[in-house]
């Protein structure tokens, strides 16, 4: 009985649980079972809070009990990217300098989930303070993908897609600043949002590049991305880019999954940039013909749309993303929180402390780009590269508003291969290159989902759709219609084609 608690969909856990067949204590402690029994494989979570987790479901079934009035998805666990301020429970950023912190407050985002009553069962692993896209670069450890256990999960969201893919959480959060949540999304065939920037406060989300960095729902299925989206997003006078006029629109895209829509009426870009070439698997490019083709067929329109400025993005990104990089982490100096570590012989002046601690405390790949940011910088270079990268920036927005002037959505591969083995992208420059489908919404703010469009050599494959701003309801119109026409081909949702662990 309680193995089938984790395969049922969010949805139908909500219902049950509204039904009364089974309480969020039993649903949640069949999720911690499931955890404890798969995490030496797969490795999804950083932490796990059994202890709070309970705890938050007995009051849900308590109240329940005496007939409160609960909001839908009250008593449905939820796993949080640990990127996302908890309150007193540890909070890293999959990073040395941050082991052992617990924040004094939630991210607004957590909050949210709280006040949903939805128990948190624990924190995701990610790629160190989300730079990367395989989380191979947590500081912990690595994360397998539960389709094939030597292969990445994606990333940086790779513990909160694990997860769901393993049935280890029915829901969980993660966060996009260039791809994080579509790509682990598309290469364990689950589904993922990145919404709207502005939609989904940021505040108590710790910042890797801020003018980019998205946090959104992952799910197995639309629908219940749909929900969580919902629960997100929010107007939150804490973050100062928040969109004041969101909540009303966020509010449609539980009923736009619900919806969906009659595909006549859909004008579809296929993106002549990012379909196929050099770079992209064979099959990842038929597969995402297939979806084309299932659309079609149902009647959308389908023609190929040029955004000549898309060529650029991926190396304007690779110099905006460092450069905020490089000052948001610079609040890491040994002083204030987190680790500090004092130099081992000589004064202990603050610049030598901080230098001790940085070295000890940060990664690799972090201080690869804080030193990349760092100089993008520097005078005598500002208007070179940060200043060319801006410019680069308003020209793919541009290219966006012009394309969506003919078409509704525009789409392509999420990502140009599979599932990849450890170790296989070690060079930077090689995994940096896999970005290209995913960077160019995080430049324009623009939505975007990933879901799976079938598989490639055993693996999944994502298909991604994008929108223009705020119109993150048209995502999950046309992704309920397309996961609709991929199941019935594929014969089932394509996660149960997994093997099971
Ligand atoms: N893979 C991209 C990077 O390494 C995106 C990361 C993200 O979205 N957080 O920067």
């Amino acid at each position: 009985m309680n193995s089938e608690l984790t395969r049922l969909s969010a949805a139908e856990q909500a219902a049950k649980l509204a039904a009364g067949e089974f309480s969020s204590r039993e649903l949640t402690q069949a999720h911690l079972e499931r955890i404890d029994a798969l995490e030496p494989a797969v490795g999804a979570y950083l932490n796990v809070d059994h202890d709070g987790a309970l705890a938050a479901a007995d009051a849900v079934d308590t109240a329940r009990k005496e007939g409160a009035a609960l909001p839908e998805l009250a008593g449905v666990p939820v796993a949080v990217k640990d990127l996302c301020c908890t309150r007193g429970q540890v909070t890293t950023a999959a990073s040395k300098i941050l082991e052992g912190w617990v924040p004094p407050y939630d991210a607004t985002l957590v909050a949210n989930i709280r006040a949903n009553q939805m128990p948190i069962l624990g924190k995701t692993n990610l790629d160190e303070f989300a730079m990367g896209g395989s989380t191979e670069h947590s500081a912990f450890h690595r994360t397998a993908n539960p389709w094939d256990l030597e292969r990445i999960p994606g990333g940086s969201s790779g513990g909160s897609a694990a997860a769901l893919a393993a049935y280890e959480a029915p829901l969980a959060v993660g966060t996009d600043t260039g791809g994080s949540i579509r790509q682990p999304a598309a290469v364990t065939g689950t589904v993922g949002v990145k919404p709207t920037y502005g939609t989904v406060s940021r505040f108590g989300v710790i910042a890797m590049a801020s003018s980019l960095d998205t946090p959104g729902p992952m799910a197995r299925n639309v629908l219940d991305t749909a929900l969580l989206h919902d629960v997100m997003a929010s107007y939150d006078p804490l973050d100062s880019t928040s969109l004041s006029d969101a909540p009303r629109g966020m509010a449609d895209v539980v009923r736009a999954a619900q919806a969906g829509m009659d595909l006549k009426a859909l004008r579809v870009g296929v993106i002549s940039q990012l379909d196929g070439g050099e770079g992209y698997q064979e099959g990842v490019v038929e597969s995402f013909h297939q979806a084309l083709t299932l659309l079609e067929n149902a009647g959308a329109t389908i023609k190929t749309v040029d955004l000549p400025h898309l060529e650029y993005a991926l190396d304007a990104y690779y110099l905006i993303m460092p450069a905020e990089v490089s000052s948001n982490l610079a609040r890491y100096d040994g002083m204030r929180y987190g680790l500090r570590v004092e130099p081992k012989e000589g004064p202990v002046t603050a610049e030598r402390v901080m230098a001790a601690t940085r070295g000890a405390g940060f990664g690799d790949e972090v201080k690869r780009r804080i030193i990349l940011g760092t100089h993008v910088l520097s005078a005598g270079y500002y208007d070179a590269y940060y200043g060319s990268a801006l410019k680069v920036r308003t020209l793919v927005q541009r290219d966006f508003d012009a394309a969506f002037a003919d078409v509704d959505i525009l789409v392509s591969p999420t990502s140009p291969i599979t599932a990849y083995r450890f170790g296989e992208k070690d060079d930077p420059l090689t995994m940096y290159k896999l970005d290209v489908t995913t960077i160019p919404a995080n430049l324009a703010g623009i939505p975007g989902m990933s879901l799976p469009s079938g598989l490639s050599e055993g693996l999944p494959v994502g298909f991604q759709i994008l929108a223009p701003q705020r119109k993150d309801d048209r995502l999950y119109r046309v992704g309920a219609v397309l996961e609709a026409l991929v199941n019935e081909r594929v014969g089932g949702a394509l996660l149960e084609r997994a093997p099971q662990l």
